[in-house]
């Protein structure tokens, strides 16, 4: 367990980085929490801590999107070539929004609620940066 570094956006990418999907979890009723939270929002307790996540679970919704934000019509998607996004229940319980992977964008009536997935944390480049992002794919 992670106990000193603080519950953070910034400290989750830095965990992604390193290839770790990482959740917070309540001290005091257990609770997870992904993406991280601070404080829980039940009991009010402040004093969470870092658990490592499996990378395992389902896909729970999806899109496809065609129409793209710059940064990713710069990475090469748009109407000839869509990405899917999606929310992934974690076996743990928490769920996430994040890009999927491993699916055929362009055929989405192929991609199937409830398919297997695992962690697949990818990076970026933005700049002369490269920049962790998580997505999940078909296990
Ligand atoms: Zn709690």
């Amino acid at each position: 367990m992670e106990q000193k570094t603080l519950i953070t956006s910034t400290n989750f990418n830095v965990f992604l980085a390193q290839k770790r999907l990482m959740a917070s979890k309540c001290r005091k009723c257990g609770a997870l929490f992904l993406p991280p939270r601070a404080i829980c929002p039940t009991c009010w307790e402040s004093e969470l801590e870092w658990v490592e996540l499996s990378g395992k679970g389902k896909l729970a919704a999806f899109t496809c999107i065609s129409i793209t934000p710059t940064w990713m019509a710069a990475a090469g998607y748009g109407r000839n070539n869509p990405y899917c996004s999606g929310i992934i229940q974690t076996t743990e319980g928490p769920k996430i929004a994040c890009r999927i992977e491993g699916v055929d964008a362009r055929d989405p009536e192929s991609i199937k609620i409830g398919t297997l997935v695992e962690v697949d944390i990818r990076e970026r480049t933005q700049g002369d940066k490269k920049i962790p992002y998580l997505a999940f794919k078909v296990a």
